[in-house]
């Protein structure tokens, strides 16, 4: 598990990341969602304890980056943004340069990147150089230089950059049997390159997160409609009347015709009904034939575009008295802190004067009780 809290990353005056808290639980695949500059890779980079928070903490698997660097670091397989090869190393060369690296004992070293190589399918091209390589197939040696050795938790920044739509596939279908057996937190600030392979996403911009939720919420919480998309064999063009038929249905636009002559289609309709099912018996009347009927990822896109684009830009002199109050807060805090266990102190003291008060008092009742006992034994 990952624990962030209350961190905070201060370059200078600015903010790159501010007062943020998360976890990522045992298991879980989630994203970590926000546009180019919005504090990703600096919170990946203290997670994996490359830089250091100006403050808060970072706890991994229990232990404090803090206090148990070392521990914290072989818990972690880290894939840094950009695929940084060493370009004229071999594919096997290199994983086995990152097992080196992770300390990876040298008796189970040779497995641990066969294993590595197997996972990533790179076992083809194991002994060509990776400058050789495509960027798709770079970026599966980047990512077996972060599972080698089976670390428990995986941090991938942006994995899917700069890959086509192919590579993309292929890299997310690895990424997702990685999940499998292993925490993942991968970060992109393309929403529908993560949305399908994570359990939760977390949204930052500008160096706050924004929102922590699963794909399906993040989206109903902030669109106000849902966006179908509909491939449909329609010989009659009747699709587009349908508007008129459905209560719900805003507006249908045409996207394109495919080469088997069937026909797609953006449905926009308020959120608060699935019409999915209405379109469907409309369609039947009508004879129009479904092929494909899915949630557009556009409204997806969308509700990211809202989150973070709504949000107030703050001000330096804002951001310096935010910063002002939480300070002072936390000073009373402390102060307050103080105060209790000076009282506690106090309150410990009285106690123990009150005991050797009483202690006194029985062994001088004690006393009196035997001299009483003995004068009594002396009259007799
Ligand atoms: P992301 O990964 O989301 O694209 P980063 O975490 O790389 O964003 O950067 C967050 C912000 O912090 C950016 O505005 C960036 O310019 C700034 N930043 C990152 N590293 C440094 C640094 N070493 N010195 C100053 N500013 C930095």
């Amino acid at each position: 598990m990952i624990e962030v809290k209350n961190v905070t990353k201060k370059y200078g005056n600015f903010y790159a990341v501010r007062n943020i808290n998360f976890e990522v639980k045992d298991g879980e695949i989630v994203g970590f969602l926000g546009r180019n500059g919005a504090g990703k890779s600096t919170t990946m980079n203290m997670i994996t304890g490359f830089i250091e928070p100006t403050s808060g903490e970072i706890i991994v698997d229990g232990y404090n980056i803090d206090h148990k660097p070392k521990k914290v670091k072989s818990q972690i397989g880290y894939m840094p943004e950009g695929t940084p090869l060493y370009s004229d190393l071999t594919v096997k060369e290199f994983i086995t340069y990152m097992a080196n690296l992770k300390m990876i004992p040298r008796k189970n070293r040779k497995e641990a990147v066969k294993k590595a190589i197997e996972e990533t399918g790179l076992e083809k091209v194991q002994n060509n150089l990776t400058k050789s390589l495509s960027r798709g197939y770079k970026q599966r040696v980047s990512l077996a230089g972060a599972i080698v050795g089976n670390p428990k938790i995986l941090i991938l920044d942006e994995p899917t950059v700069g890959l086509d739509p192919k590579q993309v596939i292929e890299i997310r279908e690895l990424i997702k049997s990685f999940g499998k057996d292993h925490t993942v937190f991968i970060s992109s600030h393309i929403l529908p390159e993560i949305n399908q392979i994570c359990d939760k996403i977390i949204v930052i911009d500008k160096g706050e997160i924004v929102a922590v939720d699963t794909p399906k919420n993040l989206e109903k919480n902030t669109t106000d409609k849902t966006v179908l998309k509909v491939v449909v064999d329609d010989m009659n063009n009747k699709f587009e009347s349908l508007k008129s038929k459905v209560d719900e249905i805003k507006q249908i636009k045409f996207v394109k015709e495919n080469e088997d002559k069937s026909k797609e289609y953006l449905v926009e309709a308020s959120s608060e009904n699935d019409i999915r099912r209405k379109l469907s018996v409309e369609c039947v009347n009508e004879n129009i034939i479904i092929l494909e009927m899915s949630l557009s990822e556009n409204s997806l896109e969308d509700a990211f575009i809202k989150l973070v684009e709504d949000r107030k830009e703050y001000s330096q002199k804002e951001v310096e008295k935010m910063q002002y109050d939480r300070e002072i807060e936390e000073l009373r805090e402390e102060e307050n802190k103080r105060k209790e266990e000076k009282e506690n102190r106090k309150q410990a003291i009285k106690e123990e004067k009150a005991r050797k008060k009483a202690e006194k008092e029985a062994k001088k009742e004690a006393k009196n009780n035997k001299e009483n006992n003995e004068d009594k034994g002396g009259n007799e």
